[in-house]
This record gives structure tokens, C-alpha cells and sequence, in this order.
């Protein structure tokens, strides 16, 4: 059930490449899977994912013990300091910078771990209340403190769209994130790049990926409802 329906967010992925003449081979899916348990991260495993996301560190580590180690591991949820010196080395990127300190817990624990993390810093584009996220005019002034940064390496933005009902509704954002990534990339930064774009979610992917999302993140769709009440 899940390869099939792995198999069909790729095929949209691909459908919504062509309505706009991209290649589909920029846009990467990213299988959200957090509070589902292993053995349904090893089927999506089997049917070809191997970039996953989650939002929470315990359960990073818990479920990066149990899988195989050709996995790549995105944090996408809202990120503690004190918690990043457990997954700094075991993430493939962090998608949700939203402060200077939370830059800084980066940089310092990967190079306490000799290791280069990649980060896209998180944009509240919408600016609701209930999100977090920098606001779009603080991310040029942090790229330009973050560029002498060693061991943490932004290579784009990221934003979560608001919950709407017609995904159209969340066009403006994503034009909006990828505007500023563009009007960033001409800046001529030494170690930012912009070549990232994560945005797009079950109920707004395709259009993301119209407006230049290269990372969407898809949960809902491949593995179902999540229930919170239940453990992992
Ligand atoms: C949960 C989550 C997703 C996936 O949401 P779905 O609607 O289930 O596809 C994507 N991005 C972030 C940051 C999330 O927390």
C-alpha cells in the first residue's frame, strides 16, 4: 500500500514538473514520517525512499538505530539548542533555522563533532502566530552573519504554508519564498547558496513544485492520518 502510494506522489511530482517544463529529476521527495512506526518507514524504504523527515529529536535517534544507514535523516520540526548536539552528525540537513542562536548551537556543536551541516533557514512567509519561522525581511541580515559561519552551510530556505482548502491559496507563498531565495542568490555570499527550495505538502505540493520547490515534504500521502494519541 505504501510503495503504491509512494508511486503516486512521484507520478504528481513528475505531472506537476511538466505542466511547467521542469525536470522532475530537481524535485526530491522527502517522506515524512513522523509518529509512524518502523516497520512502515521499511516499507517506504523498500519502495525506493531513502530521504525521510522528522520532527522531533528523540524520535530521530530512535528510528536512526533501528533503519538502514544509506538514510538520510531531515529535521523539519521546530529545533531546541540544547537538543541539537544529538543529531548534529546524524542529520542530512536542518530545515528549520529560525534564530541567530539556533545558528550558533549549530555551528558550535558540528564543529565540536568536525562535521558541516547543511541548513535552510525556516520563513514564516504568511506570518501566522501559531508558526514559527524568521519573517522575510530578517533573512538577508542573518545570511550575512551566517556566511562566516564554518560549520553550518544555508543552502536555502524552507517555509510551511498555512492549512488552506484549495492549495491554490498557497501560490503567493511559495512565489514569495522563491523570489527572496532569488533576490538572496544575487547577493554574492561566500559560503550561502540557494539552490534549495523546501516547500509543498501533502495538500499543496503540486503547486510548490509549479513555483520551484526542490524538496517537498509529503507525510499524509504516503503513510496516512497520523494519530497523535498514538506512541511510536
Ligand atoms: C508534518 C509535516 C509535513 C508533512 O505534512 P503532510 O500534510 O502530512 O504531508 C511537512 N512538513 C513539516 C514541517 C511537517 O511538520
Amino acid at each position: 500500500m505504501i510503495q503504491e502510494q509512494v508511486r503516486s506522489v512521484q507520478e504528481r511530482i513528475r505531472a506537476a514538473c511538466a505542466a511547467v517544463g521542469r525536470d522532475p529529476s530537481e524535485v526530491t521527495l522527502i517522506a515524512v514520517s513522523k509518529t509512524k512506526p518502523v516497520p512502515l518507514l521499511t516499507e517506504a524504504y523498500d519502495a525506493g525512499c531513502r530521504e525521510f523527515g522528522e520532527n522531533k529529536v528523540q524520535e530521530i535517534m530512535d528510528k536512526y538505530d533501528q533503519l538502514p544507514p544509506d538514510i538520510h535523516w531531515h529535521m523539519i520540526g521546530h529545533l531546541q539548542r540544547n537538543k541539537v548536539k544529538y543529531i548534529v552528525d546524524k542529520v542530512t540537513m536542518i530545515h528549520s533555522v529560525d534564530s541567530l542562536r539556533l545558528a550558533e548551537a549549530i555551528d558550535h556543536e558540528a564543529g565540536r563533532k568536525g562535521c558541516v551541516v547543511p541548513v535552510l533557514l525556516e520563513v514564516n512567509v504568511a506570518e501566522e502566530d501559531t508558526k514559527f519561522g524568521l519573517k522575510v525581511e530578517e533573512v538577508l541580515p542573518l545570511c550575512e552573519t551566517l556566511d562566516g559561519f564554518s560549520n553550518l552551510r544555508v543552502m536555502g530556505l524552507m517555509t510551511i504554508a498555512p492549512f488552506v482548502a484549495d492549495p491554490e491559496e498557497n501560490r503567493p507563498v511559495f512565489r514569495k519564498l522563491k523570489k527572496l531565495s532569488v533576490d538572496i542568490s544575487h547577493k554574492s555570499f561566500n559560503n550561502i547558496t540557494m539552490s534549495v527550495l523546501s516547500m509543498g505538502m501533502t495538500n499543496d505540493f503540486e503547486v510548490a513544485v509549479q513555483e520551484g520547490a526542490t524538496l517537498v515534504r509529503v507525510g499524509t500521502a504516503i503513510f496516512g492520518e497520523r494519530d497523535y494519541g498514538a506512541t511510536v
